[in-house]
């Protein structure tokens, strides 16, 4: 038995993606913040159009989801010629990897930037490459200076998860700018949605100014729809002919093209979800400041939430307090913050929740600590 198929060099240094936990043994009902999940689940129309969908399983998909294309295309001005869709942005990010890099070539990020940057450059046998940012902030001159003759692509989460932080348009655009023509700047705009802010653009007006950008965006967060793996990108035409080879000529499911049909015309279900996570974010980050605890200005729907160094009041010692009383975040060791919890936004009652519960936690004496 000493051969056996070898995968290519760097697969076997991927650490396996880790999403959020959704289950405590011995807990029935929890509050589940650990995944930046909607909490309304998704809209009652895409739910009935994925339904409907049920009746029809045994037809294969229209693989160009000409359907949903036209819809985005509708809702954001877009050419739908330029929408590639795929089975979560995910697919979309790992697919621009694979098409883009050869072995040793290098693709950057930032240095909290979202993990599946580094996993999918991994997997298509590229490094990853990180570049220091600024208070938990990309850093665009950072980023610039870590380019190298073998830099193929470049990610930019804007807004960033984990850390909710951004960059106005204008460093965007100094970032294309100071970029070769030839790199590949990928805007990973998951959290768009959530943010009106005068300075800031999800990238659309850099992708129409040349062939070298694009932009990804997700059905999973404020439409909620993660469980049918739907992201899309708008991109320039060789980038978007380049996908079209690659993807797979089904990647997205009949009830997906649906469901994002009906998802993205609900721009009521919209509207309410983004006003709901204005409230609550700001209202959780300002009580989660009153008990002392460092919050990172997030503008997506979730919080990245640091603690002090007391073993007793650190951040896993507040994640196991959270879990015990059913209140499941993320930890966030594997982004370098190993001191920080992430917290997405959720219900009302959630927020109140998670707020007790840390106040429970950070006002305990030392009695119950050790408990
Ligand atoms: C959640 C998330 C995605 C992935 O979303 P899917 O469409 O569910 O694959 C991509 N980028 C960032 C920054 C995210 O937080």
């Amino acid at each position: 038995m000493s051969d056996s198929p070898k995968p290519r060099d760097g697969v076997m240094d991927i650490a396996a993606y880790v999403g959020g936990e959704s289950k405590i043994p011995g807990v029935n009902r929890i509050i589940k913040l650990s995944s930046n999940e909607g909490p309304f689940g998704p809209s009652v129309h895409a739910s009935k159009a994925h339904a409907t969908e049920a009746i029809n399983l045994h037809r294969y998909p229209d693989g160009g989801a000409v359907a949903l294309r036209e819809a985005i295309g509708k809702r954001y001005n877009l050419d739908p010629v330029r929408i590639v869709c795929g089975a979560g942005s995910d697919e979309l990010i790992s697919l621009l990897c694979s098409a883009y890099t050869s072995p040793g070539d290098e693709v950057l990020y930032s240095q909290h930037g979202f993990m599946m940057y580094p996993i999918s450059a991994k997997a298509a046998g590229a490094t990853p490459v990180t570049a220091p940012e600024t208070n938990k902030t990309a850093d665009v001159d950072a980023l610039l200076r870590a380019v190298t003759d073998k830099t193929k692509i470049v990610f930019l989460a804007n807004p960033n998860n984990p850390t909710g932080t951004y960059l106005p348009k204008a460093e965007v655009a100094r970032l294309r700018d100071g970029l070769r023509d030839n790199i590949l700047l990928v805007i990973d705009a998951a959290y768009a949605e959530y943010v009106k802010l005068d300075d800031y653009s999800a990238g659309i007006e850099l992708v129409d100014a040349g062939n070298n950008t694009v932009m990804t965006r997700t059905f999973s967060k404020i439409y909620g729809l993660g469980g049918v793996r739907l992201g899309w990108c708008y991109a320039p035409e060789n980038v978007v002919d380049v996908l079209n080879r690659v993807r797979g000529p089904f990647n997205v499911s009949s009830s997906a093209i649906a469901a994002g049909v009906a998802a993205i015309e609900d721009v009521a279900f919209e509207e309410m979800s983004r006003a709901h996570n204005d409230k609550w974010r700001e209202w959780t980050a300002v009580e989660l400041q009153k008990l002392g605890l460092d919050v990172t200005p997030s503008l997506g729907n979730f919080l990245l939430v640091c603690f002090g160094d007391d073993p007793d009041r650190n951040a896993e010692a507040a994640d196991q307090f959270l879990k015990a009383r059913g209140i499941v975040i993320r930890r966030m060791n594997g982004y370098g913050f190993p001191n920080c919890l992430r917290i997405t936004i959720g219900l009302e009652e959630d927020m109140r929740a998670v707020v007790d519960t840390l106040a429970a936690f950070l006002g305990r004496n030392d009695t119950d600590a050790n408990q």
